[in-house]
């Protein structure tokens, strides 16, 4: 399959940008697609459900607030 590459280094290029552009849809959708964790990726306390249905989450507040402040 030759062709694929015909475009030398440039079309190498091309594609890693839409690998790229893939992983950073991925990542958006899961974290805007309305699912939100039950339990805060970072310390495991459970998110008040209160929270979840507020905005899609993973972490609970104390770890939210926290990484922004990073
Ligand atoms: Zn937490």
């Amino acid at each position: 399959m030759s062709t694929a590459w015909a475009g030398g280094t440039d079309a190498i290029v091309e594609r890693m940008d839409e690998m790229t552009a893939l992983f950073v849809e991925q990542t958006r959708k899961k974290l805007y697609s309305g699912e939100s964790a039950t339990h805060c990726e970072e310390c495991g306390e459970t998110i008040p459900e209160a929270r979840r249905q507020a905005i899609a989450c993973q972490y609970c507040l104390t770890c939210q607030t926290k990484l922004e402040q990073r």
